[in-house]
């Protein structure tokens, strides 16, 4: 993408030292980018990644396109590229609501992935730590946990007394963030109506009893969410169609799924069996302070009704790569960071917001927002459900360039709005620009 030469400003260009605390999908992508953009970077996780749990992971075209434009090997992520979405009746499992994804990738450029989450950590860590790649590799650091930074002299201290000091400081430290703390956010959060246990299923195992064989769906598969209830069952086949990754989520306070629907019987030799505490938060008022900013989980944690809180902690990752790219960046970090800030909260509040909402509407959920044919559709508000094409139509380097054009006082003339192109047609009826 050819940058606007008026923006081309590199003048004061200079490699910086990185410190990202947290090392999970989010620590990783920005890792990788910020390699690529040629700096310097030490990631600081907590753990030693034993014992992470498998469950699935969906990356969307407008988190695909990022692993393709960083080089990374999506073939180690041993992906299911996403056929349909299917919405099927809870009682019945009859399809309710169907999002054909054939023609996803031709419209969109990159296809819809499911991957195991281990696979995907994996996969982006490579390309963070590896020799190969652009730019030089990132450092980690295990067992490190952030304790507090010095705002004055970007000084980190961790638990184990060790400290360290940065010309820039990512929280990439997720939902329980400390980096957000220390920056003196305090989430306005309240726990969801609804919980959630997660299974594992093996998709061999389900075959050899005679059951369903759903991987063979290609497809992420939801029972329930029509009838405005909690309950839901969402199943993902991962691991090139090998687990099948179930989701159930019912009523916070009963405690029990009330009446098992169609997967029921794969539920009964689910595995590695484990609770998922879900909490709604309010959005927080800012991203960043001085040279330190929130990334990812940190910085917007969301219900995972929209399956975009991974696409999201990429699509930051890939927004600090632009701003401190030789392109871009002019050497002043809180300039870069204010914009990081004016592109990212918009966008991530929105999705945050409709993730909310989908919780107990299905019809709200990217794709089966655009099915108005079905009989039970019905949503908060048509004119604002958020719909495919504002993910995927999204051009993050207009963006970027958008805001900073405005930061630094250059008249932007590009026909894009928030990156978004002007006369581009929603099926919410939104047209942008008009
Ligand atoms: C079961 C489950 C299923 C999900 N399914 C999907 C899905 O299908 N699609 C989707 O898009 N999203 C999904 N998500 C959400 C998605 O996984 C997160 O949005 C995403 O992982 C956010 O990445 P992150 O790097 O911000 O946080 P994380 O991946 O949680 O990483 C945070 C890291 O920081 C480390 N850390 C924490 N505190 C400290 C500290 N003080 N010092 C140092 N290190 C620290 C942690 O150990 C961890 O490694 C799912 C989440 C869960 C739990």
């Amino acid at each position: 993408m050819a940058p606007n030469p008026l923006l081309i400003n590199n003048s004061g260009w200079r490699r910086l030292s990185v410190g990202v605390i947290g090392g999970g999908i989010g620590g990783m992508s920005v890792a990788i980018a910020l390699r690529r953009a040629g700096h310097d970077v030490t990631i600081y996780e907590k753990s030693d990644f034993a014992g992470e749990v498998g469950a699935s992971v969906s990356c969307a075209a407008n988190g695909t396109r990022w692993l393709h434009e960083w080089g990374v090997d999506v073939a180690k992520g041993d992906p299911v590229v996403l056929k349909k979405l299917i919405n099927r009746d809870w009682k019945t499992g009859e399809p309710v609501s169907v999002y054909d994804l054939d023609d996803y990738e031709k419209r969109w450029g990159y296809v819809y992935n499911m991957f195991h989450r281990q696979y995907m950590h994996a996969m982006l860590k490579d390309s963070a730590l590896g020799e190969d790649g652009e730019g030089q590799p990132a450092r980690l650091i295990v067992n490190h946990r952030c304790r507090d930074i010095d705002l004055a002299t970007n000084t980190i201290t961790f638990e184990n007394g060790a400290v360290s000091q940065h010309d820039l400081i990512v929280g990439a430290d997720g939902i329980g963030s400390a980096v957000r703390g220390i920056i003196g956010i305090r989430p306005e959060k309240k726990p969801s109506d609804s919980s959630c246990l997660h299974a594992n299923v093996d998709t061999e195992e389900a075959v050899r009893l005679g059951l369903v064989d759903y991987s063979q769906d290609s497809a992420l598969e939801y029972w329930g969410g029509q009838e405005g209830k909690w309950d839901k069952i969402v199943l993902s086949p991962c691991n090139g169609g090998k687990l099948l990754s179930y989701y159930c989520f019912f009523p916070g306070r009963k405690g029990i799924i009330r009446r098992r629907p169609g997967g029921r019987r794969h539920l009964a030799i689910g595995k590695e069996i484990q609770p998922w505490r879900l909490w709604v938060h309010e959005p927080y008022p800012y991203l960043q302070q001085g040279s330190i900013c929130l990334l990812g989980d940190a910085g917007h944690p969301m219900m995972p009704h929209q399956s975009q809180g991974a696409c999201m902690a990429i699509e930051d990752a890939a927004a600090l790569g632009i701003l401190f790219d030789k392109k871009y960046f002019n050497g002043d970090v809180a300039q870069s960071l204010a914009v990081y800030e004016e592109v990212r909260l918009p966008r991530v509040t929105r999705v945050q917001a409709a993730a909310a909402k989908a919780a107990y509407n299905i019809n709200e959920r990217i794709g089966f927002s655009f099915n108005k044919d079905i009989p039970t559709y019905k949503v908060e508000d048509t004119k604002k459900v958020l719909t495919i094409e504002e993910m995927n139509a999204y051009d993050m380097y207009k963006d970027v360039e958008e805001k900073l054009a405005a930061k630094r006082g250059i008249s932007y003339t590009d026909k894009y709005i928030c990156g978004l192109p002007v006369g581009l047609e929603l099926p919410s009826g939104i047209t942008i620009g008009a």
